[in-house]
């Protein structure tokens, strides 16, 4: 058993190749195997963008309000207390809402060592879930 505080893997940013807007991403942890996990935090705007994962991924939101955006789908809120269950290979995307923050907790398995396939930016208008 290890007890990992807080801090003791350093805060890092979402990248700007695959997110859009400021993104911190903590508390990484990957179990025994095949786990690929962390707390992700989207300032309000901010998204990934559109990805998939090869095993699917489950999202625990644990604060703020947020949205997520399914491929020729529409845009739903997410809540504190929401468990979202992504399928394998469904395209999306997730983040804050424009004018408040979310936390959530993803979590997913690694294929071949792959736990995300990066594709797109979500357009202002797929957002806004206007298109
Ligand atoms: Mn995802």
């Amino acid at each position: 058993m290890k007890i990992n505080p807080p801090g003791s893997t350093p805060s890092a940013k979402g990248p700007a190749e695959y997110f859009t807007g400021t993104v911190r991403i903590d508390c990484p942890f990957c179990g025994s195997g095949n786990l690929s996990a962390a707390t992700v935090t989207f300032e309000p705007g901010a998204r990934t963008a559109w990805h998939t994962h090869p095993l699917g991924q489950t999202l625990l939101v644990t604060s703020g309000c947020g949205l997520i955006g399914r491929w020729g789908g529409y845009v739903e809120e997410i809540r504190p207390g929401d468990t979202v269950w992504i399928e394998p290979d469904e395209k999306h995307w997730h983040g804050a809402s424009p004018d408040c923050a979310m936390t959530h907790i993803a979590i997913c398995e690694m294929k071949d060592g792959k736990a995300v396939d990066w594709m797109e930016h979500v357009s202002d208008e797929q957002y806004h879930g206007t298109k």
